[in-house]
């Protein structure tokens, strides 16, 4: 498959929108694409009638992109400082006197999706190309904070999509999956977040999203055995239709 072609016509976010509009439009976009057949979405209302399941699409969505991450500094250092007191051990003694300061930089460092927009991302990566031939790009790898924990979650990321006169680099697609795992998350709004930002970027025919993933909030804690997985998968427009087109991309993902 090939990224090269005519450059895309994706202007649309050229000048600045803040973060918040942007996943909004997302939003909204991804819902009519998978909702267009049924007509069950509403979307001036932005409002299902009878699918609850599809409501909490908006919940976890970042509203501000942080900035200055810097200054959060030194008030992280004191609450690292405090937690090391609270846990019993002296923040003073050698070999801690500077964890806080790591600790808070590693801390912004493990969510520093939150200071990146999708517009920003996708510039200058979406090309038009005659292609309807399914894409995938498979196990690309993922580190991500279990949001009820603040421990890690790690794994891999398989996307398809079929093309519909867009297609996008594919580097790009492994820096989306960067940008919503570098926040605190819940594996199955990542895997959603993910497909609706691929259906925002190129208005695919469809797009599948499957994460497996091993949290440590399970594996150190006992309740879960230290290799299983936890999978979830996101299928949008032919893809959670056509049963043919979601086989083929799993079967894919299999080889
Ligand atoms: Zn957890």
């Amino acid at each position: 498959m090939s990224t090269e072609g005519k450059r895309g016509e994706y202007n649309r976010h050229s000048s600045e929108v803040d973060t918040n509009k942007v996943e909004k439009d997302l939003i909204i976009q991804a819902r009519k694409l998978v909702q267009s057949k049924s007509g069950v979405f509403d979307p001036d209302e932005e409002t299902y009638r009878g699918r609850s399941r599809s409501v909490d699409r908006d919940k976890g969505l970042p509203t501000i992109p942080r900035q200055d991450s810097d200054a959060q500094i030194p008030t992280m250092e004191d609450s690292y400082r405090s937690l090391l007191k609270s846990v019993g051990e002296d923040p003073n003694r050698q070999g801690l006197q500077k964890t806080p300061e790591r600790a808070a930089k590693a801390l912004m460092f493990f969510t520093k999706g939150y200071e990146e927009k999708l517009q920003d991302l996708l510039n200058d990566a979406i090309f038009d190309e005659d292609h309807d031939e399914m894409v995938i790009v498979r196990d690309i790898e993922m580190f991500s904070m279990c949001e009820h924990h603040l421990v890690p979650f790690v794994g891999k990321v398989s996307i398809g999509y079929i093309p519909n006169k867009r297609v996008i680099g594919l580097s790009k697609v492994a820096r989306i999956v960067e940008m919503f795992s570098r926040r605190l998350q819940v594996q199955e709004r990542l895997t959603k977040q993910i497909a609706l930002a691929l259906t925002e970027a190129v208005k695919p025919t469809g797009v599948g999203v499957v994460i497996e993933a091993s949290h440590m909030c399970m594996v150190m804690r006992g309740v879960q055995k230290l290799n299983s997985q936890t999978v979830t998968s996101c299928m949008l427009g032919v893809f959670r239709e056509d049963s043919k087109t979601r086989e083929e991309f799993l079967t894919l993902l299999r080889r």
